[in-house]
């Protein structure tokens, strides 16, 4: 799968402070499509990635777009503890990206087509994963698609993923294939799933509030709730502004962590890894244009920045 021009950015772990909570009530795993890490926002297109002052000329080559990887990533890499395992396709052909039409639906966009799903740019060279079950993402309409970190999962494994839209398209699941995940006291940790006969994983993307409101809808009655294990992950473990909430991203690329332990004798390396990647490229441009402005990252609730 590597080859030497295409190396896989696996980023240095840092830091090892524990500051995850332990509790298991928290994290609106879905509830929060937080950040703003949608391609088009103003902070983002203030940013390049490219963050060097000579320009590049267009198309230039593998060891400049290398260069300017590494530069971002140096940029912020000490306050990268959590991003310390993840097996990240490159990020090189990120790097000199600029707005283009996307092919589907001719609309400008950076990165990928949030309408589409697709991936822009070098499309061919974005990365790709097939999910072992098929994912419904339930989308609450006060959710700005253009925001939504659940988005990333398609993009990246669009065969897997469908958005669904609350409440009109909720269909009818079958009870005994599909699982839901929620976390609230009754809900079962991934580990303790028996996961023979599961076909499909729904998750929740909304704030805290709507997620409720999404689970009193009729059809999502007698769907078994799943969580997944906080004290396992450390994604939040850094950030001084720290709570339990995940990323509607997060909370699919942990389900997946941990159902890939579950039947894998506890085994993982990294193979769910890419679904991180839109995020991680995303929090790494933020944090470098804070940087860049000698502005503190401020983490709000439910937003990245
Ligand atoms: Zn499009």
């Amino acid at each position: 799968m590597e080859n030497p021009e295409n190396p896989t950015t696996t980023i240095k772990e840092e830091t090892k402070t524990t500051t995850i909570n332990t509790t298991t009530n928290n994290n609106n795993s879905n509830s929060n499509n937080n950040n703003n890490n949608n391609n088009d926002n103003d902070n983002l297109k203030k940013t390049e990635v490219d963050s060097n002052e000579q320009p590049k000329p267009k198309g230039s080559n593998i060891n400049n777009n290398l260069k300017s990887t590494v530069g971002v990533l140096d940029n912020v890499k000490d306050d990268q503890s959590w991003l310390s395992d993840l097996k990240l396709h490159t990020f090189d052909h990120m790097i000199d990206i600029s707005r283009t039409i996307c092919t589907k639906c001719e609309k400008k966009r950076k990165y990928f087509c949030y309408d589409c799903c697709l991936p822009l740019g070098d499309p061919e060279n974005s990365p790709k994963l097939k999910l072992p079950l098929n994912v419904d993402v339930i989308h609450h309409p006060t959710e700005l698609i253009s925001k939504s970190t659940a988005i990333h999962s398609k993009v990246i494994a669009y065969e897997d993923v469908k958005f669904i839209e609350f409440p009109e398209e909720i269909p009818d699941y079958n009870l005994d294939e599909t699982i839901l995940l929620y976390p609230s006291e009754d809900s079962c940790f991934v580990k303790d799933i028996d996961f023979s006969n599961i076909k499909k994983v729904l998750f929740v993307e909304s704030q805290w509030h709507n997620a409720r409101k999404i689970l009193k809808h009729p059809k999502l009655q007698g769907i078994k709730c799943v969580k997944i294990d906080m004290q396992k992950t450390m994604f939040w473990r850094h950030q001084r502004h720290g709570d339990s909430y995940l990323a509607t991203i997060e909370a699919i690329y942990y389900f997946f962590k941990e159902f890939h332990l579950s039947q894998n004798n506890n085994q993982y390396n990294g193979e769910y890894d890419n679904l991180l990647f839109y995020y991680t490229f995303f929090y790494n441009l933020i944090q470098t244009t804070y940087k860049q402005q000698n502005r503190d990252f401020i983490r709000k609730d439910n937003y990245i920045q």
